[in-house]
């Protein structure tokens, strides 16, 4: 009895979560990257879609009384949205509820690493939940690249990812326009301020033109909006300590989760640079033209031909769809760049060769690590004040990062700080990012800043 029990839990998972049209239902995109998660909803929405973007972090207790403690962090961040959205909504709609309208978004990634079975374990404890087991899971993984093939029709794919990946560009490039000027600011709250209405007038912009393929004009409305960002500057500002971020790319990209870790060292005299998520998504799509070449060069060494051309069209086509991520990133950095200067992000394949270097690490080994490692170097080589390791409490790959980076770091005679996040409160965090920042100015002073 108890097997064949355990044989329908496994059928849930795989019935309940995977790649299902979400056409006709109304999906809820968790909010990670506090802007670029609400222009993907409207690029969603663009293609006809119902999708929007629930509150988040509210439902943090409701997160952690069906979680052990153990789970990272992110997946009960994220288990606590989708409760709280599905308790309000029952609440708001009566008898009127109906769990099979809505589809629950969560990509996942496969590797050495947990955040393959978030939504396994989501599916699990929405099971748990009357009525909530009807509530699918539409998921994206790290296997393809993050193709959406299977969640919308074949025949607006391409058009759709086009459009997602610019939206997840945009939304980078604007978090880097804010950390660009808020340090800077004319009065306090204007570069917040702004920041909330381009978010909002971008959604907008995705929802309206996607369809009709025109990124020209998105482009446009973008240039506008950094040109009135760039008047929020005060230029009598001294230029301060320039501080570069990585870590674990939920929570040092979710505000609430991070405990909004960028304005605590604004407060204390930084300028600073987060890790993008656009670097993840090229990671993803590198990674997977890696392996097609690895399993080419096997494939032909034991003359497996068929398995040899398989490998070579697959490496074909990341290879393609990365030149293609790239161009598009250039364009839309390029848009900024021609009025603020902000920093691009590192091509993938250098940060390997950093790695490559020293021998400091592998992209054999995969995950994060390995693009923060190198990351942390290239801030250290262009001369950075200081480097700060933001992450779940137990993650491992952000502990591998930090055991590797610690040492070296010291050696190179760069601030760095670790900073993790459970949800409590430290006491003795903001003496430590204040102390952090004490030793970057230092830096500073002694060595200037890129
Ligand atoms: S990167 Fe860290 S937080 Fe994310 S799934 Fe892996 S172990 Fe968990």
């Amino acid at each position: 009895m108890e097997k064949v029990y355990q044989l329908d839990a496994f059928r849930a998972i795989s019935e309940r979560v995977g790649k299902f049209n979400v056409e006709g239902k109304r999906l809820l995109i968790p909010e990670m990257n506090r802007i670029g998660s609400h222009l993907m909803a409207g690029v969603f929405r663009g293609f006809g879609i119902n999708a929007s973007v629930m509150e988040t972090y509210k439902g943090l207790d409701l997160g952690k009384k069906f979680t052990s403690g153990k789970e990272c962090f992110p997946c009960v961040v994220t288990l606590g949205d989708i409760l709280l959205f599905m308790k309000k909504e029952k609440e708001r709609l009566g008898a009127r509820f109906d769990p099979e309208k809505y589809m629950y978004f969560m990509p996942e990634a496969s590797g050495p690493c947990r955040f393959g079975m978030y939504n396994k374990y989501h599916r699990i404890v929405l099971d748990s939940i009357p009525g909530l087991e009807k509530v699918r899971i539409a998921t994206l993984t790290s296997d393809d690249a993050y193709s959406v093939s299977g969640l919308i029709p074949q025949a607006k794919i391409q058009d759709f990812r086009k459009v997602a990946y610019v939206s997840l560009i945009i939304g980078d490039v604007l978090d880097r326009l804010l950390w660009k000027i808020r340090p800077y600011e004319r009065e306090e709250g204007m570069a917040d301020k702004f920041i909330s209405e381009a978010t909002e007038r971008m959604a907008e912009s995705f929802a309206q033109y996607s369809p009709k393929k025109p990124i020209s004009s998105i482009l446009e409305e973008l240039a506008e909006i950094v040109q009135e960002g760039k008047k929020i500057v005060d230029p009598n500002i001294p230029q301060k300590p320039l501080i570069g971020i990585v870590g674990e790319i939920y929570v040092r990209t979710h505000l609430k989760s991070n405990q909004d870790t960028i304005r605590m060292l604004e407060k204390y005299g930084a300028e600073v640079i987060n890790a993008s998520v656009g670097e993840w998504i090229n990671y993803t799509t590198y990674d997977q033209a890696r392996l097609a070449k690895v399993a080419l060069k096997l494939n032909l060494k034991a003359f497996n031909l068929k398995e040899a051309k398989e490998s070579f069209l697959k490496y074909l086509k990341y290879t393609l769809n990365l030149l293609y991520q790239y161009r598009q990133q250039t364009k839309v950095y390029r848009v900024v760049r021609n009025y603020v200067d902000i920093e691009e992000d590192h091509k993938i394949g250098h940060l390997e060769k950093v790695l490559k270097k020293d021998n400091t690490f592998s992209f054999e080994v995969g995950t994060e690590a390995c693009l923060s490692i190198a990351a942390a170097l290239e801030y250290a080589h262009a001369g950075y004040n200081g480097v700060v390791n933001i992450f779940p409490f137990t993650c491992m790959p952000s502990n591998l990062t930090s055991s590797i980076l610690k040492p070296l770091m010291a050696k190179k005679n760069i601030p760095f700080i670790d900073v993790s996040y459970d949800g409590s409160f430290q006491p003795g965090r903001e003496a430590a990012l204040r102390t952090f920042m004490y030793q970057a100015y230092q830096h500073f002073k002694r060595h200037g800043r890129p």
